[in-house]
């Protein structure tokens, strides 16, 4: 029988990260480690360790599609696992990073004003007010926590789309932390041959 670990359990981390948000926007920038260690991981280690250990969110996806049954478990449209879409799709997303990096410059500069609210699938704009107190942060701080939390729960939200139509874990052919961590290691472990 295969021994369970402590970071069998990360799911309950991805599940208390979005609660946490609920309550309190602040706490959407803990999900700056989820962004970080894949990537730290990948450039010194030059593998995906991240992914297949740690992810909470990858975890929680087998959780709810595989034990509890929430997925149809039907295999993929295969344009989901191709090159251009996944590398589109990491294009896309990050695009729309560096929008709300500007976003936040935008408030911090005084250009724009601070938005309480949770923007889904980049489009429908969501009143988030309740989990923010006005005045004790500075208001890009504040902003900055509005934008990652809307990015973070519209890639979940996507993921459990593809969950309960596909197989459990769908999203993670097309993740873009995946795809990134992936071109990492590749580009790494290429350098580390050329350099035997
Ligand atoms: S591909 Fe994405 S969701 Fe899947 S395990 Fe890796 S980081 Fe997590």
């Amino acid at each position: 029988m295969k021994k369970t670990r402590w970071y069998d359990y990360l799911w309950i981390w991805s599940i208390l990260y979005f609660a946490l948000g609920f309550f309190n926007i602040f706490f959407a920038w803990l999900g700056m480690i989820d962004f970080l260690v894949p990537i730290i991981i990948a450039i010194v280690g030059g593998n995906k360790w991240f992914c297949n250990n740690l992810c909470g969110r990858g975890q929680l996806f087998n959780l709810i599609g595989k034990k509890l049954k929430c997925s149809r478990n039907k295999p993929a449209p295969k344009w989901i696992a191709s090159k251009w879409f996944r590398y589109g799709f990491l294009v896309f997303f990050l695009t729309m990073f560096g929008n709300m990096i500007f976003q936040t410059w935008l408030v911090g500069s005084g250009a724009s004003s601070l938005k309480e609210a949770v923007k889904l699938f980049w489009t429908f704009r969501v009143p988030w007010s309740w989990a923010y107190s006005a005045g004790k942060v500075p208001d890009w701080v504040a902003q900055f926590s509005f934008g990652f939390y809307s990015l973070m729960l519209t890639s979940a939200l996507i993921g459990l789309i593809v969950m309960a139509l596909y197989k459990p874990r769908t999203w993670c052919t097309f993740c873009p932390m995946g795809t990134m961590t992936q071109s990492i290691c590749k580009i790494r472990n290429k350098d580390t041959e050329s350099a035997i």
